[in-house]
């Protein structure tokens, strides 16, 4: 019978009332064969069509049954969005919240269905609902056991049941954030993956939230040509816009000079008034550094001791960001009431202003906490700070907040191979205390290690966008076992290792903000962990019982002899050749070759050049000697 599911415990059961003696339960499939339909209007959404199909195939792998999709009902069917059927059976999608959906079995049938936007339609945010598609995939998860475990062809695993027998269900269910974002992409694998998963940006979420960093926007640069005294002063000389270009962070304004705010609003007025759909709006400031140190605008810096602040030096940008979001706000208000401004928390504005002056009720703010970025809430001090930041935010903001995520994040812009965890203990702080609050715009950066060390991080940070309260630890073991089979429990100790072995590291180098693999983490983390993992891998792999789960090893291994080459040419390793990852310069040349399109190491397409170049330094161990 199917497997315990953890988020079983969140999703509000209504079978009770529903006496089990009443009804029996649903023999689906009998050793293969169904008399079955997959039944759904013909003029049905398009997701619904997509939903339909999705069903169908996954339901053939389980159960060897080809189900027919059709457009009338059947005296066996399961029947998809809504339809007089449905509705006679008492399932009202129409009055539903977006995203929601409805399950439902009723004698020999089933019904499947949620709040749809029709093909074309927005919601009233702007965005679109796959309710009927959502409750299809709950279905398959927990009533077939299918998993999407990561991107890619391997990532799918969906058990065989030739016979398929489904209880009395009656559940309704729909996800705690509206605007669930991840970012990956690998060669469009991941794109199926986040549809499975109901996350964006595979469709537009409800809440259809623009923020980036948007100075040099609404062609900004041209505008600003012949106004100088509109540009940050640095150094006592305004920078020059004609030495701006587009790859360069940080260009910034002297936000307090009010022939600045005007341009900057008019400009972005302008832009409105050519794409009259578009709801929200960003006025981010520019990436990086460079702010204007005139008189006006330093005056508006503010001493900030929250701890995570220390990374600029105890003063605070907040309000002079404010004061700008504010001023181009209520410009834009007179105009345009409708509209929503973006703008980032972000950096050196990260903490809230003393300044009690009210944020403009037409802004739309997105906290990206750059000093959580790396798994530095492994430091006690930081994650205490975190609600309490979260908290002070949603006081001033009352609702109008969203959250972006780096906090458990590895840039592998360096492709050292070095595997991170998945930093547990991180997500269950974050999640609920943002879920607590109610806010709904979510954008979580995802691991681009898609099919190796990073896949388990993606899969967590998923499923806790559709239920923030979810067992991180229940959802962890169960990936663990269904990705890696027997050998998922040598696997979960490996991850262990590295969340102790890097929370470690954290908390003992309270200013060291790098989210990346720099030769000093690696150096502290994965150096004198090697051996032992090597050990767990090798062991895990030799339990391996199905090609899936050792080939979806052997791309957590790939990882490791990628990391053995590393740590090889920096003069780390006594003895390289001793491990089973080590390759020969030339073997790894080939390697390196044979990877480089592959999700399991790389970053996004990487030539394999990028690879063959030593990442953590070079050290005086020649490999030449050990090479053959
Ligand atoms: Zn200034």
């Amino acid at each position: 019978m199917p497997r315990i599911l953890p988020f079983a415990l969140v999703v509000l059961l209504i079978s009770s009332v529903v006496s089990r003696g009443a009804e029996e339960d649903i023999l689906l499939t009998k050793d293969g064969h169904s008399t079955c339909v997959i039944y759904d209007d013909a003029h049905a959404p398009a997701s619904v069509q997509e939903a339909a199909k999705e069903l169908q195939r996954v339901l053939k792998i389980a159960t060897g049954a080809p189900l027919p999709i059709v457009h009338a009902p059947g005296e066996a069917m399961i029947a998809l969005g809504d339809t007089p059927e449905t509705r006679q059976a008492g399932i009202e999608s129409a009055r539903m919240a977006d995203e929601h959906f409805e399950i439902k079995t009723q004698g020999k049938q089933v019904f499947i269905a949620g709040r749809d936007t029709k093909d074309g339609e927005v919601t009233q945010e702007g965005g679109v609902t796959d309710g009927t598609y959502n409750g299809v995939m709950e279905f398959l998860e927990r009533y077939v056991g299918a998993r999407w475990l990561m991107p890619g062809g391997w990532g799918e695993d969906v058990p065989a049941r030739p016979t398929l027998t489904l209880p009395v269900i009656a559940i309704q269910d729909g996800p705690d954030f509206a605007s669930r974002s991840m970012t990956i992409s690998f060669g469009g694998v991941s794109g199926p993956w986040r549809r499975h998963l109901r996350v964006a940006p595979n469709r537009q979420p409800i809440i259809r939230t623009e923020f980036n960093h948007a100075w040099d926007k609404y062609d900004m640069p041209a505008r600003l040509k012949g106004h100088p005294e509109y540009m940050a002063l640095v150094h006592g000389e305004r920078t020059k816009i004609e030495d701006w270009h587009p790859e360069m962070q940080g260009m910034k304004f002297c936000t307090t000079n009010e022939g600045l705010i005007e341009l900057y609003a008019n400009a972005l007025m302008e832009e409105m008034a050519k794409k009259p759909a578009q709801q929200m709006w960003s006025i981010a400031p520019s990436d990086g550094g460079g702010w204007c140190e005139c008189e006006k605008c330093t005056a508006l810096d503010e001493p900030c001791d929250w701890p995570g602040n220390r990374m600029y030096g105890k003063t605070s940008k907040t309000r002079r960001v404010v004061t700008f979001y504010n001023a181009v706000a209520r410009r834009v208000k007179a105009r345009y009431p409708d509209k929503v401004l973006g703008g980032y928390l972000y950096a050196a504005y990260t903490y809230p202003s003393v300044d009690a002056t009210p944020i403009e009720s037409n802004l739309f703010l997105m906290l990206a906490s750059r000093p959580y970025y790396g798994f530095t809430l492994y430091q006690d001090e930081l994650a205490k700070e975190a609600p309490r930041l979260i908290d002070a935010w949603d006081g001033k903001m009352k609702g109008r907040m969203g959250w972006v995520d780096y906090s458990t994040y590895v840039g592998l812009k360096t492709p050292v191979g070095a595997p991170y965890p998945p930093g547990k203990a991180i997500l269950k702080l974050l999640f609920p205390a943002l879920h607590q609050r109610g806010w709904q715009a979510m954008y979580w950066s995802s691991s681009f290690n898609v099919q190796g060390w990073g896949s388990l991080h993606n899969y967590l940070t998923a499923k806790l966008l559709w239920h923030a309260d979810a067992d991180v630890d229940a959802l962890a073991a169960e990936w663990l076992e269904r990705a890696y089979g027997p050998g998922g429990v040598q696997m979960g100790q490996v991850y262990d290792l590295l969340e102790q072995k890097l929370a470690a590291y954290k908390q003992a180098n309270p200013k060291e903000y790098q989210y990346r693999a720099i030769p000093e983490q690696v150096k502290a983390i994965h150096l004198p962990l090697f051996p032992q993992m090597e050990v767990l891998y090798r062991e895990a792999l030799a339990k391996a019982q199905t090609d899936a789960q050792r080939r979806r090893l052997e791309m957590f291994g790939d990882n490791l002899v990628l990391l053995n080459w590393n740590m090889r040419q920096a003069g780390w390793l006594e003895k390289p050749e001793t491990s089973a990852f080590y390759r020969s310069d030339a073997d790894f040349k080939t390697f390196v070759e044979q990877h480089s399109a592959s999700p399991s190491i790389s970053t996004t397409n990487a030539k394999p050049e990028i690879y063959l170049k030593p990442q953590l330094g070079t050290g005086p161990s020649a490999p030449a000697a050990v090479d053959k």
